[in-house]
């Protein structure tokens, strides 16, 4: 359940973020998730919502954005995206060298009041 672990991060970055602003309700909060990041967005969104409760995000509608895995090929520099990080190259088989997106986990706005 490394999501939960995740999650309370997300919310302890956020509260405090919202302690400087001097923000007392965030009514919504986008987050990305990168598709290959290792992250089950549905795992995650239910644990941040559990870890919500009587928090600054209670009651927050929290959006998930899920970017795409994206590698570059090792072999003939092919840039393609991967549904998971053991995708191979469509055109010639090999495995990526690079991972060039999709393992992010980031914040990307919040509206608050
Ligand atoms: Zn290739």
């Amino acid at each position: 359940m490394h999501e939960l672990s995740l999650a309370l991060e997300v919310l302890g970055l956020v509260t405090s973020e919202a302690a400087k602003n001097r923000v007392k309700v965030i009514h919504e909060i986008q987050i990305e998730i990168g598709k290959i990041s290792g992250v089950e967005s549905d795992v995650f969104q239910a644990a941040l919502e559990i870890s919500a409760r009587n928090s600054i995000l209670d009651n927050a509608r929290i959006i998930i954005i899920n970017s795409p895995g994206k590698g570059r090929c090792m072999s003939c520099s092919e840039e393609f995206d991967m549904e998971d990080l053991l995708a191979l190259c469509p055109n010639c088989q090999h495995q990526p060298s690079e991972i060039t997106g999709g393992r992010e986990l980031k914040v990307l706005s919040m509206m608050a009041e």
